[in-house]
């Protein structure tokens, strides 16, 4: 999709700190950390949210889910526990309308969230 930020991060035009990939989806540095380790985990492809990649079906989901398990081991927050967060709509904040999961770990996190 043009204009899409997280569509140039997948294609290479904009750079992005890229600690794991996988055939369909890419984990990367969350420019704005909110946690020491916080990493986001977009698909390739373009889906606006949660629901648009649930319903495309194919697995793709569960690669971004299982890239993001797969970032929590390499970073050492796996076993002390992590978070992982898809925020969908204004409500939640979403800012970026390519669906990304969140990946926050190295501290203690608050619940419920604020
Ligand atoms: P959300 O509010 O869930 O849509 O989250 C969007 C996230 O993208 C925020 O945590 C931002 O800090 C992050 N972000 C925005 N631009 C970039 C970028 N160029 N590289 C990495 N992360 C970014
Ligand atoms: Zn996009």
């Amino acid at each position: 999709m043009p204009d899409c930020l997280f569509c140039g991060i997948a294609s290479g035009e904009i750079p992005a700190k890229t600690v794991r990939e996988s055939p369909l989806a890419i984990a990367f540095r969350d420019i704005n950390p909110q946690a020491p380790t916080h990493v986001l985990v977009i698909p390739r492809e373009h889906y606006a949210n949660l629901a648009e990649i649930a319903a495309a079906g194919d697995g793709l989901l569960e690669d971004v889910a299982s890239l993001a398990a797969q970032v929590a081991e390499d970073e050492g927050v796996a076993e002390g526990g992590y978070r992982v967060v898809f925020n969908t709509g204004p409500d939640a904040g979403q800012t970026v309308h390519h669906v990304h999961a969140h990946l926050l770990g190295g501290r203690p996190l608050e619940w419920p969230p604020g």
